[in-house]
């Protein structure tokens, strides 16, 4: 599926939750999401980079495949690092952004089921960025945090 670019304003809209995330629709959605986000060589995509305002987000990193729908923030850790940052909506500019070291996320996976994430590294970046995108939030507007 084609990417949806900056500054298009479905990227600026706050998502809707998912409500029936086992549905047919939903299924097809995030496998059309995966083949989108491999074809791009992206790290993690968001449902409204391809025109669809639904809370889901998915991230491969290392060949590990993660689904979150309806992801909720649980805690971040009081220290924050920089690392530059790029977005498929935003092509061919990387950002120096400041993240959350460590981050608590819970989310719905594919088979219906809640589940946990606790992540550092690359991955608490990742899904910090891609969450961000399911509230309208985009890398543009973390630049300016950094101090
Ligand atoms: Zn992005």
């Amino acid at each position: 599926m084609k990417i949806v670019e900056y500054p298009n304003e479905i990227l600026r809209k706050i998502s809707e939750e998912i409500k029936d995330p086992t549905s047919v629709e939903i299924k097809q959605l995030i496998l059309d999401m995966i083949q989108t986000l491999r074809s791009n060589n992206g790290l993690g995509l968001a449902a409204p980079q391809i025109g669809k305002n639904l809370r889901i987000c998915i991230i491969e990193i290392e060949n590990e495949l993660f689904v979150l729908i309806n992801p909720e923030i649980k805690t971040l850790s009081k220290e924050k690092i920089p690392s530059e940052e790029g977005c498929l909506s935003i092509p061919n500019k990387f950002l120096n952004i400041q993240r959350h070291k460590r981050v608590k996320v819970k989310a719905t996976d594919l088979n219906g089921k809640k589940q946990i994430i606790r992540a550092r590294g690359l991955l608490a970046r990742a899904i910090q960025h891609e969450i961000d995108h399911l509230n309208g939030v985009l890398i543009v507007d973390r630049v300016n945090e950094n101090r």
